[in-house]
C-alpha cells in the first residue's frame, strides 16, 4: 500500500468499516449517534448484511445523527481517513481468542488485497480477533508508515478495568485513569502501578477513604477483567457494544484532532525491550494513528509480565507462520 496525499483527498472525516456484523454495525451506529464521522461506508462479503444495517441505521437519522451512510464496495473506500476492519468470525463459547487465528488471518488477508487498489491514505484500525496477531500480519502485508496500522488491543480491557474500578471504589469512571497492557487475551496485565484516582495513586486513595484494598481485591478485579469477554460470550454469544464505543473514542481522536493516550496494539521497536510483535502499551493516538508508544517507569513485576506476554505472542506467531508454510505445529 502507498500513501498518496494530494488536494483531491483532503481530510473529510470519512470512515470505512469492513465487516458489518455485530461489531461493524454497532461501530457505525455509535459513530452516527455521536456525530464523529461525516461519511460512513459499510462493506461486507455478504452485501445484504451491510445493506440491511445501513437502511436500519439511516432510518434513525431524522431523530439523531447527520452523517452520510452507505453500503458500498471496496472502490467506495477510496480517500477514507479511517478504515476499521472487523471482518472475521467471532469466538465460540469456551474458544480461546488465539484459536481463531487461522480462519481470521485468511479473511483479513482477503480484505487487505481488496482494499489495496483503492487505498490512498488513512489510518487502519484492526478489531478482528486475535487482534494482536492480525495487526502484526496487516502491518507486514501493507508496509505502511509506522503507526498507520494498529489494533484496538487492550483498549476494551482498559475500559472494562476502569468500569470495574468505578464499581469497586463507588466513584465515577471520569476520575479514574487505568490501563491494561500486553496481549488482548489471557496474558494481559492490569497496570496497577499507574492507576490514579483524580491524580492520586490508588493505594493512597483507598487508604485515605478507608477502602480495604489488598492483593486479594486486586487479584479479584484483574481476574474479572481478564474473563469478562468469555463471560459475556457465554451469556450472549458475542460482544459488540463495549468495543463499539471504545472504537468511537479512538475514531474521535483520529478524525477530529483530539489526540489521546490509549493502550492499543502496535509494533514495539525496542520499547520495554520488546521487538517485532504487536502488543498493547499506552500510546499517543492521533491523526496518524499510533504516533508514539509511551515508555514509563513501571513495576518490575509488570515489566516481567509484559515481556512474557510478548514472548507468548511471538511464539504463537511462529507457530502460525509455520502452519502457513505447511510445517507448523498449530
Ligand atoms: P460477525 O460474525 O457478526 O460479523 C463478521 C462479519 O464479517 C460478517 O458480516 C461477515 O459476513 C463478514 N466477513 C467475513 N468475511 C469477510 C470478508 N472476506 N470480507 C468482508 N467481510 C467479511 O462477528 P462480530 O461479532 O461482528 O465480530 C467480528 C470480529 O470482531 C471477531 O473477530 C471478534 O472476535 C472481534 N471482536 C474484537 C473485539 C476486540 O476487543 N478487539 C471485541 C469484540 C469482537
Amino acid at each position: 500500500m502507498k500513501l498518496i496525499l494530494n488536494k483531491e483527498n483532503n481530510f473529510n472525516r470519512k470512515v470505512s468499516i469492513i465487516g458489518s456484523g455485530f461489531v461493524g454495525a454497532s461501530i457505525a451506529y455509535a459513530l452516527m449517534l455521536k456525530g464523529i464521522a461525516r461519511e460512513i461506508i459499510l462493506v461486507d462479503a455478504k452485501k445484504t448484511s451491510s445493506l440491511g444495517e445501513v437502511l436500519d441505521i439511516k432510518h434513525g437519522i431524522p431523530y439523531m445523527g447527520s452523517a452520510k451512510i452507505i453500503s458500498g464496495d471496496y472502490s467506495d473506500t477510496q480517500n477514507s481517513d479511517l478504515i476499521i476492519i472487523t471482518a472475521g468470525r467471532n469466538r465460540r463459547p469456551n474458544e480461546d481468542r488465539l484459536s481463531l487465528a487461522s480462519d481470521n488471518i485468511k479473511i483479513v488477508q482477503n480484505v487487505i488485497e481488496n482494499l489495496t487498489p483503492f487505498y490512498t491514505r488513512g489510518v487502519i484500525m484492526i478489531v478482528t480477533n486475535p487482534v494482536d496477531i492480525i495487526t502484526k500480519k496487516v502491518i507486514e502485508w501493507t508496509k505502511l508508515p509506522k503507526g498507520y496500522v494498529f489494533g484496538t488491543g487492550c483498549l476494551l480491557d482498559s475500559s472494562r478495568f476502569t468500569a470495574k474500578l468505578s464499581d469497586f471504589l463507588k466513584i465515577n469512571t471520569e476520575v479514574i485513569t487505568a490501563h491494561v497492557i500486553g496481549e488482548h487475551g489471557k496474558t494481559q496485565i492490569p497496570l496497577w502501578s499507574k492507576v490514579v484516582i483524580s491524580g492520586m495513586p490508588i493505594d493512597e486513595y483507598c487508604s485515605l477513604m478507608n477502602i480495604l484494598f489488598t492483593n486479594v481485591e486486586k487479584e479479584q478485579i484483574a481476574t474479572e477483567v481478564r474473563e469478562m469477554g468469555t463471560k459475556i460470550i457465554s451469556y450472549k454469544d458475542k460482544t459488540h457494544y463495549g468495543i463499539a464505543t471504545a472504537v468511537c473514542y479512538l475514531a474521535d481522536a483520529i478524525l477530529n484532532g483530539r489526540s489521546t493516550i490509549a493502550s492499543v496494539s502496535s509494533i514495539s521497536d525496542g520499547e520495554f525491550g520488546i521487538t517485532d510483535v504487536a502488543i498493547s502499551i499506552p500510546s499517543v493516538v492521533g491523526a496518524n494513528g499510533v504516533e508514539r508508544i509511551i515508555v514509563e517507569r513501571i513495576d518490575e513485576e509488570e515489566f516481567t509480565a509484559l515481556r512474557e506476554s510478548a514472548d507468548y505472542l511471538k511464539e504463537f506467531l511462529q507457530r502460525i507462520n509455520g502452519k502457513e508454510e505447511g510445517n507448523g505445529i498449530y
